[in-house]
């Protein structure tokens, strides 16, 4: 699931290639992943491109009437992918191909096609439908604080944090912070030395500020490497090349491989429904 690492990385990479174009068409191919009436917004330009916890957010104008804004909220979920081509009907990317050249036929992911007025256009693939491209009056900006909004501070993780939950959950939970999954919440824990299981309410205000160091540290550092492309992420950059950050996972997906500290195997256990993956001589 992209986290907001890859979500940001998206944000950048899409956004110089469709600041102030005009939407000409929208082809739905799965009614179930476009809410809202695609008429409000064709002919409608890009104003801005932004990104919220884990939504990305296109805010739109129609030339005439300039107080008609509307947005474009699209939230990627579990394999969401947003794919840009100069040219869409014969559009070839890197590693996954909606269009190959000759066959307007789109992937069997394409969900949702928007296009522009100078032919390019954007691919909404999505394997599992779980994710939505939804038209508002207002940006879809989500209730937890953002890991890069100035919001984020030591003391907000210290008011926010303790709860009986483990750690892990409570990093999670998108209602308090948004962006972190599972890899950097794993990461993040790793390199604070705190066992993902530990109850949120038994960090010290010690262990707290090293977390909120590691945080910001793995969230840049994933943003750093365009995100994580792992074998089975189903993350790929806009223009289908992918991102490196899997290279430099801590724990995350490294089960039975030595700790990059004491050399101890790293180990996985299954937690709340998701993978855990932690050196237990390092994480107390
Ligand atoms: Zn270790």
């Amino acid at each position: 699931m992209p986290e907001l690492p890859e979500v940001e990385t998206i944000k950048r990479n899409l956004k110089p290639n469709i600041i102030s174009k005009t939407i000409s068409e929208i082809e739905i191919l799965s009614p179930k992943n476009f809410l809202g009436n695609k008429k409000e917004v064709i002919g409608s330009k890009i104003m801005s491109v932004d990104r919220y916890g884990k939504v990305l957010v296109f805010k739109l104008a129609k030339p005439a009437k300039s107080s008609n804004k509307k947005y474009l909220n699209i939230h990627f979920k579990l394999s969401g992918q947003m794919l840009f081509a100069n040219k869409v009907n014969n559009a070839v990317f890197k590693n996954k191909i909606p269009f190959t050249k000759g066959n307007t036929l789109p992937a069997n992911t394409t969900r949702i096609i928007i296009k522009f007025k100078d032919k390019s256009g954007l691919f909404f693939n999505d394997l599992r439908k779980f994710g939505w491209i939804k038209i508002s009056n207002k940006p879809l900006i989500p209730k937890g604080i953002d890991v890069l909004s100035k919001e984020f501070t030591v003391k907000y993780l210290e008011e926010v944090l303790p709860s009986r939950r483990p750690i892990k959950v409570a990093l999670m939970d998108q209602n308090k912070i948004t962006g972190i999954g599972n890899i950097y919440a794993n990461d993040s824990l790793f390199l604070a030395k705190i066992h993902p299981q530990r109850l949120a309410n038994s960090l010290t205000k010690l262990e707290i500020n090293k977390l909120y160091i590691s945080i910001k540290k793995t969230i840049l550092d994933g943003i750093e490497d365009q995100g994580s492309s792992g074998a089975d992420e189903a993350f790929i950059l806009p223009d289908g090349s992918k991102g490196q950050h899997q290279r430099n996972f801590l724990v995350y997906q490294r089960e039975k491989q030595p700790c990059l500290v004491c050399k101890s195997l790293i180990k996985r256990i299954k937690h709340h429904g998701r993978s855990s993956f932690f050196c237990s001589s390092c994480q107390k």
